[in-house]
């Protein structure tokens, strides 16, 4: 779960659980800040998504029920779709993306993504009964790290691994009817595999040259900025390329902008006649001195750690 920076933006009003704010000017605020990207499964939402409070989950429409900035997320209709009933909670039990070191590629992160054999049933539609097993990458809370019962929390609420997997016995139920289907196990195994073929190509391209590996590599970035599931990314590639410079610079951090696609206010020079523009060409600032453009927007790189060499 990609840790998000997600610092109030200047130009939205102060106070704004005083005031209620259309939802819409809500999500463009939130995405621009830490991009098109679900909080919690981290698929991309550029085709839609929306603001959720860690509270209460759904907002309410009325102002006294707004907690603020803080308090938002952007989320997928899936993830959404949980707490869409819940209760509100107690945030203190949770792990959450925008506070809290959720991932990191040391032995402790709080949150891990493997390829799992999982025993798969099939109980309704043309295939009922039907049982097999299938390879999935799950999210799983890790019991190595210090903020394991907050992550396992954090990923029952959210029903990341979608509803139908049970990890008590491992098992993925299904239902084969014509029904709208969680598509996020699903999704986030696409992503693996994606990954995958690209450090597949990167090794048959390794006897051409720099070249080609650059030019490679920057098409991964690229797959990855278009799919999400960075987390997913991060371990695939740490796995075949465990040196902190590879990886920043796939994923993490760019010390220009030729040939990323960088987006949300990073890339855009605010004035106090475009509040919360969204899409325009803009005009691109260059990092601050020392500092650089983060590849996926929003990304907290200050609470991401590597294994010490
Ligand atoms: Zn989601």
């Amino acid at each position: 779960m990609r840790p998000l920076s997600k610092p109030a933006p200047a130009s939205l009003p102060p106070g704004i659980g005083d005031a209620w704010l259309p939802a819409q000017r809500l999500e463009s605020a939130l995405i621009d800040t830490v991009g098109s990207y679900c909080a919690f499964c981290e698929m991309s939402i550029a085709s839609g998504g929306a603001p959720q409070s860690k509270r209460t989950g759904p907002l309410q429409k009325t102002p006294r029920d707004l907690d603020g900035w803080d308090d938002l997320l952007p989320v997928c209709c899936y993830c959404y779709a949980q707490r869409e009933n819940s209760t509100p909670v107690s945030t203190a039990r949770y792990l959450w993306p925008d506070v809290d070191a959720t991932f990191t590629l040391t032995a402790t992160s709080p949150f891990v993504y493997a390829l799992t054999t999982v025993s798969v049933v099939v109980t309704s539609g043309e295939a009922a009964a039907a049982r097999g097993t299938n390879d999935v990458v799950l999210v799983k809370a890790n019991p190595s790290s210090p903020d394991f019962a907050r992550a396992q929390a954090t990923l029952a609420l959210y029903q990341l691994n979608t509803p139908g997997y049970d990890a008590a016995s491992n098992t993925l139920t299904l239902s084969d009817s014509p029904q709208f289907q969680d598509q996020r196990l699903d999704l986030r195994t696409q992503a693996w595999a994606r990954a995958q073929a690209f450090l597949d190509l990167l090794k048959e391209a390794a006897p051409y040259g720099d070249a080609v590996t650059t030019a490679l590599m920057r098409q991964a970035t690229m797959a990855a900025q278009a799919q999400g599931f960075w987390s997913v990314w991060m371990t695939a590639f740490w796995a075949r390329y465990p040196d902190v410079n590879t990886i920043e610079s796939l994923f993490v951090l760019t010390r220009t902008r030729q040939d990323y696609i960088i987006t949300g206010y990073q890339s855009l020079e605010k004035t106090p006649s475009e509040p919360l523009a969204r899409g325009l060409p803009g005009r691109p600032q260059p990092p601050p001195p020392g500092g650089a453009w983060t590849i996926f927007t929003g990304t907290a790189a200050d609470r991401l750690a590597y294994p010490t060499p």
